[in-house]
């Protein structure tokens, strides 16, 4: 098996001072690359570009479209507090264009699925944000920006079934609010049920709900995502997978118990599923707030490269 990393130096967010009010770790893509750059088995590429504001503006409804470039609304959506004199120019070079690039960086792992090499982009899988809202972190939906460009290039028709594994901590209401209509995008979806996000719709519109209460350990959070991928069938062109590794037990948000290995053991869990189904994979950074996330993706990657 062969899995390209994408990487740019570009994706790391560095807030200086303000890091101290926030748990995000925006400095963790090169302190996974670090530990991997010399391994033989494993590619690392970079986007070309960053993503075209043509691209993230014709996925953003009008309002969206405006409210991002104003800093309140994108402070509220980064879960940071008001700041009087920081400058809009401050945030968008350091915050927004990273995550434009991670955007660039799951389109590039999707144009690389789709040619036969299944890849892992360290950023992205920015899956609370939707065309009508920035929210939790996320301000850019990647999959279904890249999911309008691949339509836009032919890469991908409009016919073509999509599936989006999302098996970080938090409910993917961003991808499944973008997706609300499009019956060719089938969703699983493993999280906790009792943190944020708690909006029915979104949660109803997920195919294969795993809801898990705070505190599942790891052999309970395998032995429920095994019998979920076990309901998936083939036939998909794509599957995008959010694999956000704040389902570790030290992680302060996610309120789920798996351990490092546990981790690894999920995205291998998932990653065979995938391959025994033909379908090329894409894998994607999602969230990830504790100590030991870096070590967690590395392990995973390892799991899936290796
Ligand atoms: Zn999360």
């Amino acid at each position: 098996m062969s899995v390209k990393i994408i990487y740019h130096d570009n994706y790391n967010i560095d807030i200086g001072l303000l890091k101290f009010l926030h748990p995000f770790d925006g400095m963790k893509f090169g302190k996974v690359v670090a530990q991997l750059r010399h391994e033989k088995l494993i590619d690392i590429v970079e986007p070309a570009q960053c993503i075209p504001e043509a691209a993230v503006n014709n996925f953003f409804s009008s309002l969206t479209r405006r409210l991002v470039l104003h800093k309140r609304p994108v402070l509220e959506a980064l879960e940071a507090p008001y700041i009087p004199l920081l400058p809009y120019s401050w945030l968008d070079k350091r915050i927004l264009l990273p995550m434009r690039w991670g955007v660039a960086g799951t389109l590039a792992a999707a144009q690389s699925a789709l040619s036969g090499v299944d890849a892992w982009n360290l950023a992205g899988g920015y899956h609370h944000a939707n065309p009508h809202s920035m929210e939790g972190f996320c301000i850019y939906n990647d999959i279904g920006i890249s999911y309008q460009q691949l339509i836009a290039s032919g890469e991908l028709t409009a016919d073509d079934k999509i599936l989006i594994i999302d098996i970080d901590a938090h409910h993917g209401n961003g991808n499944a609010r973008t997706f609300i209509d499009n019956t060719n995008v089938t969703l699983l979806d493993v999280y906790n049920a009792d943190i944020y996000p708690n909006t029915p719709v979104s949660r109803q519109r997920v195919d294969i709900a795993v809801p898990l209460p705070t505190g599942t350990g790891g052999e309970l959070y395998l032995n429920k995502l095994s019998a979920a991928l076990e309901q998936l069938s083939s036939g998909y062109k794509l599957a995008f997978v959010v694999a956000g590794t704040d389902v570790l037990a030290t992680d302060p948000l996610g309120g789920l118990s798996l351990s490092v290995a546990e981790v690894a053991q999920s995205h291998r869990l998932v990653y065979q599923c995938l391959k025994a189904l033909h379908i090329p994979t894409v894998f994607l950074g999602g969230g990830g707030y504790g100590k030991d996330s870096a070590a967690a993706i590395v392990a995973g990657i390892r799991e899936v490269a290796g």
